[in-house]
C-alpha cells in the first residue's frame, strides 16, 4: 500500500503541464499516472497545481554581524520557506578571518541539524585564501559541498582580490564544483561612501548612490573575465539592472559559462523605496541596492526570455526595530527578508504574463536544482524523485501583511501587495509539512543534502 496518493492535480514541471495523480511511498514519488490504487492518506488536488518544491539557493539564515543578529534560525526561517512552498534551500557557510573551511561548516552544520524543516545544504564563502584552505576547498565537492561564494564587495571584511578569485575558479574548474559571485565594485563602493560620509549625506537615499549600476557592472564584466581565464563557470548572484545584464550577455557572446540570478525584491521595489519616511527607507537597504523601474521591467523581461536563470529570496532578516532602524546609512545592517514571500511574489509574473507557470517552476525550482547539484531528486515531479511537492492554488488571493506571515522578522518588504497564487499544502519527502498556509511538521525533519557536482 502507498504511504500516500495525491488526486486530480494538473501537474506542473518545467518541461510541461499534464493532467496526473501522484503515489508516494516513503519518501519517494513512486507513480505517475490515473488509476493509482489507494494510500493510507489520499489528498484531493483538484483546481490546483502540483508542483515540484521550491529551491531557495541564496538565503543567509542565523547570520551574526558585529552588533546584528538575523531574525530567523534554521527552525523559523525553513518554517517561513515552508510555508512560502520552498522545501531546500542552500544557505551560505560564512568562513571567518583565520578560521579552516571545516571549522566553518561545523558551525553552520550545528546551527542547522535539529531545527532545519526543509532539506538544506552549503556554499563556502571563502574569505581567507591561503595553501591550506586551497587544499581543503579542492575536497570539498568529495562532501556534497559543491558551490563556492567570492565576495567582490565589503572591503576590509569578506571582500577578495582577483588572485583569490582566479585560484577559487581553477579549484572549481578541476573539481566540478560552481562560484558564486558577488559582484560589486568594493573599492568604489567604499571610497564613494568614504566621500558622502565627509559630506554628510547620511540619508538612507545615499545607500544607492553610494552603489551606482557602474558599481555592479563593471565587477560583473571583471568576474566574468576571471572565470573565463580560468575556464570555468560562474553564476552572479543579486543581478539588479540593464547594465550588468549587458556584461552578462557580453560574457555569453565568448562562449563564458555564465549563470545569473536575481532576487524578489528586485522585482518589486526601486530605488524611491529607500526615501521612504519615518526611517522605513531602511527596510530597503539591500546590496546591490534597488534600482529603478526600468530595471525592474529588464529583470522581468529577463527571467522571460531566458537571460536570468534563478529567482533566489537573499533572505537576511535583520530585524527593522534595534538594527535596521537607523538614521546614517553606513550604520544599516544590509539586507532583507523574503524567504516566504519569494514564491508568491515571483508567481505574480505568471499573472502579468511576464511566462508561463512552466517556467516559474524552473525559476524558483528546477534550475536552482539542476545548477547546485540537487536534481535529480529535487526540482521535478518525477518517479524517482524526492517526494518534495507542492499543492498550489492559482486562483486564491490574498493581501501580503506582517501579521499573516510565519517568519519571525517584524516586516516584509511586500506589505500590502495584493497577490493571487498562494501554496496550499507541502510536502517534504512525503510528510506533509504545511495545511492550510500553517506549518505541521515537526522541529528537525530537514536534512542535510549532499550535492553532486557541477554539470552543464
Ligand atoms: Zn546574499
Amino acid at each position: 500500500m502507498l504511504d500516500l496518493v495525491i488526486r486530480n492535480g494538473l501537474v506542473v514541471n518545467a518541461g510541461g503541464t499534464q493532467r496526473a495523480d501522484i503515489g508516494v511511498a516513503g519518501e519517494t514519488i513512486v507513480q505517475l499516472g490515473r488509476d493509482i490504487a489507494g494510500a493510507t492518506r489520499e489528498i484531493d488536488a483538484a483546481g490546483l497545481y502540483v508542483m515540484p518544491g521550491g529551491v531557495d539557493v541564496h538565503t543567509h539564515l542565523d547570520l551574526d554581524l558585529p552588533g546584528f543578529q538575523t531574525a530567523e534560525d534554521f527552525r523559523s526561517g525553513t518554517v517561513a520557506a515552508a510555508c512560502g512552498g520552498t522545501t531546500t534551500i542552500v544557505d551560505f557557510c560564512q568562513q571567518r578571518h583565520g578560521q579552516s573551511l571545516r571549522e566553518a561548516l561545523d558551525i553552520w552544520q550545528a546551527k542547522a541539524a535539529g531545527k532545519a524543516v526543509t532539506d538544506y545544504g552549503f556554499h563556502i564563502v571563502v574569505t581567507d585564501m591561503n595553501a591550506d584552505v586551497e587544499k581543503e576547498l579542492a575536497g570539498l565537492p568529495a562532501q556534497g559541498v559543491t558551490s563556492f561564494k567570492l565576495f567582490m564587495a565589503y572591503k576590509d571584511a569578506q571582500m577578495v582580490d582577483d588572485r583569490t578569485m582566479l585560484r577559487t575558479f581553477d579549484v572549481a574548474r578541476r573539481e566540478g564544483a560552481l562560484v558564486m559571485v558577488h559582484a560589486e565594485n568594493g573599492d568604489a563602493a567604499d571610497y564613494l561612501i568614504e566621500k558622502a560620509v565627509a559630506a554628510g549625506n547620511l540619508s538612507t537615499f545615499n545607500h544607492a548612490l553610494t552603489r551606482p549600476p557602474r558599481v555592479e557592472s563593471e565587477a560583473t564584466g571583471r568576474a566574468i573575465a576571471l572565470a573565463e581565464m580560468a575556464g570555468a563557470p560562474v553564476y552572479i548572484v543579486h543581478l539588479t539592472c540593464g547594465d550588468a545584464l549587458d556584461a552578462v550577455i557580453a560574457g555569453r557572446r565568448r562562449n563564458v559559462d555564465v549563470i545569473a540570478e536575481t532576487c524578489t525584491h528586485y522585482l518589486f521595489g526601486t530605488q524611491d523605496d529607500l526615501a521612504r519616511p519615518d526611517f522605513e527607507g531602511a527596510k530597503w537597504v539591500l546590496t546591490p541596492p534597488l534600482r529603478t523601474r526600468k530595471d525592474q521591467e529588464l529583470l522581468w523581461q529577463s527571467l522571460g526570455n531566458g537571460t536570468l536563470s534563478v529567482v533566489s529570496s537573499d533572505d537576511a532578516s535583520w530585524p527593522f526595530e534595534g538594527q535596521k532602524r537607523q538614521a546614517d546609512f553606513t550604520r544599516i545592517p544590509n539586507g532583507a527578508p523574503g524567504i516566504e514571500e519569494r514564491m508568491i511574489m515571483t508567481y505574480q509574473g505568471v499573472n502579468r504574463g511576464h511566462f508561463n507557470v512552466n517556467r516559474f517552476v524552473e525559476i524558483v525550482s528546477t534550475n536552482p536544482a539542476c545548477l547546485f547539484g540537487l536534481a535529480p531528486k529535487k526540482g521535478a515531479v518525477a518517479v524517482g524523485a524526492d517526494a518534495d511537492i507542492v499543492l498550489w492554488d492559482p486562483e486564491a488571493e490574498t493581501v501580503i501583511t506582517q501579521s499573516k506571515l510565519n517568519h519571525a522578522v517584524d516586516f516584509t518588504l511586500f506589505e500590502g501587495q495584493k497577490v493571487k497564487g498562494l501554496p496550499r499544502c507541502v510536502v517534504r519527502r512525503g510528510e506533509v509539512i504545511v495545511e492550510n498556509g500553517r506549518f505541521c511538521g515537526a522541529t528537525g525533519g530537514g536534512r542535510f543534502i549532499r550535492r553532486s557536482r557541477y554539470r552543464r
